[in-house]
């Protein structure tokens, strides 16, 4: 597969605009904007593409919500806030491809008609915020930003805002409070962002990965792009595989490759010859699979079908010396750490979560506990305010679903027996 993301970024200036202009960048632009926005957005319709940042929405839908909505002036944000636990493949795009991602927002910011955009991106990337800056100002000096781009009537401008490290502002309407000077804590919905969204106007959010294959689409078309990957799920896809594989890192694939090719195939197997014992397939909230249930297409139709989800396209990966108790713990602390104490089930339930797992991987569980566990996460399961709780409470249902026998050692050894 032709490479679109990632394309050049192994060249050591990937990032300046002059070698992203030399490859053909910015053609896509000039292209965009001798088009009605109205066909920008229908061929992205056309193509097929949906939201890169977990949820998998239809990203042209997205923009007709906005675009249809009179309210002015409209915003077009870019969520550069990956904070789940595994994932880092927005991070090559936003050091090394800069460009890519902002002739993405520039097509997309025309198409429909928000003249601000903000690129909301994660306090734990500083190094981004430098590049992102400079590559910015690279663009207004060539007049790819501005009031007049490429000398017509179009205007956008655009700038980078720094979150402050909270998981939580991932989560769109969060994300939003904080780009306004609030606390970062999601707000009810309905209404959307696409029609209630940055200071009440209509906003679109979209990810980085999304946005970068925006310039793709324009360029070649919806038909040649809808022929990558799966049917359902069109075109390429970023997937980081971090720990025990011989060959972590961010990959671009099609969508809908399976996931054993990309631990086995891609990633070069399991590390040391170990045997394979667990993956989380998209990020640390999406639901761990064991090794025989690895034979699924990675995309948002199917994961379902095979009992987790596409998530972020994080593949964590653990081989049998690996304690998922241990595991389990941790990410149950992240939640806990991160929970924005809005709502009560998640505040009170991450905590308890957390402690209770603790103890258990600590030598000190109680016969009941993986009951109590049980309770906890089903008292929280659809009655918390946003996605945080949900997943919380998920992970702790899959791990013992999965691993149950390894919780029961923990309480009846007092420990655990792998010792790592
Ligand atoms: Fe905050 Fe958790 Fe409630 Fe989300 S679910 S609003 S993170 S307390």
């Amino acid at each position: 597969m032709e490479t679109i993301l990632l394309k050049n970024i192994e060249n050591p200036n990937s990032a300046d605009i002059d070698e992203y202009i030399k490859a053909g960048g910015y053609r896509s632009l000039q292209k965009a904007i001798e088009m009605q926005p109205k066909a920008i957005i229908d061929e992205v319709k056309k193509s097929g593409l949906r939201g890169r940042g977990g949820a998998g929405f239809p990203t042209g839908m997205k923009w007709t919500f906005a675009s249809s909505d009179p309210k002015t002036p409209r915003y077009l944000l870019c969520n550069a806030d990956e904070g789940e636990p595994g994932t880092f493949k927005d991070r090559p795009i936003l050091e090394k491809n800069p460009h890519l991602l902002i002739e993405g927002m520039a097509i997309a910011g025309y198409a429909i008609g928000a003249e601000y955009g903000y690129i909301y991106l994660r306090g734990e990337y500083p190094g981004a915020k430098d590049i992102l800056d400079t590559a910015i100002r690279q663009a207004y000096d060539r007049g790819l930003l501005g009031d007049n781009i490429l000398g017509r009537a179009v205007r956008f401008h655009l700038s980078v805002h720094q979150g402050a490290g909270a998981y939580i502002c991932g989560e769109e309407t969060a994300l939003i409070e904080s780009l306004e000077g609030e606390r970062g804590q999601p707000r009810i919905k309905p209404p959307f962002p696409v029609n209630v969204g940055a200071w009440s106007k209509p906003t679109v959010i979209n990810n980085v990965e999304t946005l970068s294959n925006i310039p793709y689409i324009i360029e070649t078309g919806a038909e040649a792009y809808s022929k990558i990957g799966s049917r359902d799920c069109p075109g390429p896809k970023l997937y980081c595989v971090s720990g025990h594989v011989e060959r972590p890192g961010v990959y671009e694939l099609p969508m809908g490759i399976n996931l054993r090719d990309i631990i086995y195939t891609h990633a070069g197997g399991i590390r040391g010859g170990e045997k394979l014992k667990a993956v989380i397939p998209g990020g640390v909230s999406t639901p761990i699979l064991p090794p025989d249930k690895i034979d699924c297409p990675m995309d948002f139709v199917n994961m379902p079908k095979h009992g987790s989800m596409l998530g972020s396209g994080a593949v964590m990966v653990f081989d049998d010396t690996v304690c998922l108790v241990k595991v389990c713990y941790r990410a149950l602390r992240f939640f806990d750490h991160e929970s924005c104490g809005k709502c009560t089930p998640c505040r009170e339930g991450t905590g308890w979560l957390s402690n209770i797992l603790g103890r258990i991987e600590h030598g000190k569980g109680r016969d009941g506990d993986i009951e109590l566990l049980l309770d906890v996460a089903g008292n929280m399961l659809g009655k918390t305010f946003c996605p945080l709780g949900d997943g919380a409470a998920s992970v702790v249902q899959n791990f013992i679903r999965h691993f149950r026998p390894e919780f029961e050692g923990h309480i009846r050894d007092a420990g655990c027996r792998l010792q790592n």
